[in-house]
């Protein structure tokens, strides 16, 4: 009879820290489930940008060589053109980096560099291309030229231009090193603060000028040739 009793009694003990486990496992379930709420949708929408991605190709039936030749693309388009210093006189060394500075009372991050220069000097092309957009923005960039790669997968933005140089229309293609405008202070640059404003963009395929996704161009200018 006491060995009824002990075993019921083992068994029970060990029911109870089964179900202790059980409960115990159960919490760090929920707390994982809580944990995991805020990045399931960061994790559900790279999951729809796959899908979307993904299905391009089938959708327009594209060959697998499209395709192949697709990733090449974007492989190709990690490195952008060797740059020239887009402004007479000015050489790698007199640049300061200041990409992400506070702009618009703290409401952005500057999305180029500010290169200082006297008003009136040379502007010049910082890589072959062909002037894409000659754009005026009162409140932003004043007098603007948006530059497009000779690939085609980079747009360069000069901006607070004083003017244009001679001959420079929409269409028209120039070298690296060719005068495409003059530093000004027009736009929200600020009366007398002559700089050029330059961009550096990364295209896709498609995309207007007005598009794009900003890089930082100071490391690219850094090891820049001086234009002249
Ligand atoms: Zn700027």
């Amino acid at each position: 009879m006491a060995k009824v009793i002990r075993r019921v009694a083992w068994s029970l003990a060990a029911l109870i820290v089964l179900t202790l486990a059980l409960l115990g496992s159960m919490v760090r379930v929920e707390i994982h489930a809580n944990g995991d709420a805020v990045a399931a949708p960061a994790r559900a929408v790279s999951a729809d940008r796959t899908a979307a991605l993904q299905e391009v190709p089938v959708a327009t039936g594209a060959s697998a060589d499209m395709r192949a030749s697709g990733e090449t693309a974007v492989a190709d388009a990690g490195q952008p053109p060797h740059l020239v210093l887009p402004v007479q006189g000015v050489k790698a060394g007199d640049l300061y980096d200041s990409w992400g500075d506070p702009r618009g009372d703290g409401t952005r991050g500057h999305t180029g560099i500010d290169i200082m220069a006297p008003g009136g000097t040379p502007v010049l092309a910082a890589a072959p291309g062909t002037i894409e957009k000659l754009y005026f923005s009162h409140g932003g960039g004043g007098i603007t030229i948006y530059e497009r790669s000779t690939d085609g997968k980079w747009s360069f933005y000069y901006a607070h231009l004083g003017g244009y140089a001679p001959g420079i229309v929409e269409g028209k293609q120039v070298a690296a090193g060719d005068p495409i405008a003059y530093v000004g202070d027009t736009g929200n640059a600020g009366a007398g603060n002559h700089h050029l404003h330059f961009g550096v963009s990364r295209i896709e395929a498609g995309q207007g000028w007005w598009q794009g996704t900003p890089v930082n161009p100071y490391p690219l200018l850094a090891e820049a040739q001086s234009g002249g």
